[in-house]
């Protein structure tokens, strides 16, 4: 699943390709459209398939950026600003090419879901594999609420004190400290691989209630978080599985991991145990983290 580096790699893959230009049309597979006959939203949420393009072509991407898993498309026509936001499910991704056949990987060849053909003549085209991804088209970001509760981004200075506060909250304090990190309200941007990641170098046990961790140990936790998601960013992401950058390269973050899907500890050499904690799979040493 594309966690926060994987994300910031897709944007700065079609940024300077499609930011600046015009949509001039927009294309639905077959799968979208049977979806949306048969009221399964799939992919394009919220909006008629016609009304969403009503809201989209002829607009300009003004400019695109990310927030937390999301990539945020800023629209403008004739003063009418409207944003198209992003999240790319388990196995979506943005590609900008001349041509559908450019796209590298066969299976996001064969899933692309909407075509935005730009006035430069490429094609800002959305795939995905497993279909759990979407696009809104909102009007402003109240029309979609959960996204306005989002932590603030990992590396603004508001982040630490945001998620120290969360400690106080009553709502994660009979939860694991695996789920309390995994919530985009604490933290933004930190999925599974990452948060398994830094638990291991901050060498708590998954499973810890937050409020069995001292001051000291949720800030280390916290700069951890903070640490491998900038090794991810640095390394270009993890590909394991289906992600890809926008160009069809990968990234190497998959050879820097410590527990997320590994056999032995890098440390002491114990097997690494595998859980589900917080209903995500987890791995840890049992040995390292307690
Ligand atoms: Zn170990």
């Amino acid at each position: 699943m594309p966690e926060l580096p994987e994300v910031e790699h897709v944007k700065r893959g079609i940024k300077p390709f499609a930011k600046g230009q015009k949509i001039e049309s927009i294309t639905y597979s077959d799968k979208v459209q049977e979806g949306k006959a048969a009221n399964k939203e799939t992919i394009i949420k919220g909006l008629e398939l016609d009304t969403f393009k009503t809201f989209t072509e002829q607009y300009i991407i003004t400019d695109i950026e990310r927030r937390s898993k999301y990539i945020v498309f800023y629209l403008e026509k004739d003063g009418d600003q409207r944003i198209l936001l992003s999240h790319l499910g388990m196995a979506g991704g943005f590609f900008v090419v001349d041509e559908l056949e450019d796209i590298g990987n066969a299976n996001y060849r064969k899933h692309w879901h909407v075509i935005f053909q730009l006035d430069n003549h490429k094609l800002l085209v959305y795939s995905d594999i497993r279909r759990f991804g979407e696009i809104r088209n909102l009007p402003s970001f109240d029309a979609y609420p959960s996204f306005l509760e989002i932590a603030p981004e990992p590396f603004d200075e508001e982040a630490l004190p945001h998620y120290m506060a969360c400690y106080d909250k009553s709502y994660y304090q009979n939860k694991p400290i695996k789920q309390m990190i995994l919530d985009h309200r604490v933290i933004a941007g930190c999925g599974n691989i990452y948060a398994c990641e830094a638990l291991f170098r901050a060498g708590i046990h998954p499973a810890t209630l937050p409020n069995d961790l001292n001051h000291q140990q949720r800030e280390m936790l916290f700069y951890y978080v903070r640490e491998v998601l900038q090794a991810g960013i640095d390394s270009g992401g993890t590909s394991i599985s289906d992600y890809l950058h926008a160009d069809g390269s990968k990234g190497t973050m998959q050879l820097h991991l410590n527990v997320y899907k590994q056999k032995y500890c890098k440390v002491c050499g114990n097997e690494i145990e595998t859980a589900v904690i917080g209903g995500r799979n987890s791995h840890f040493c049992p040995h390292c983290q307690n």
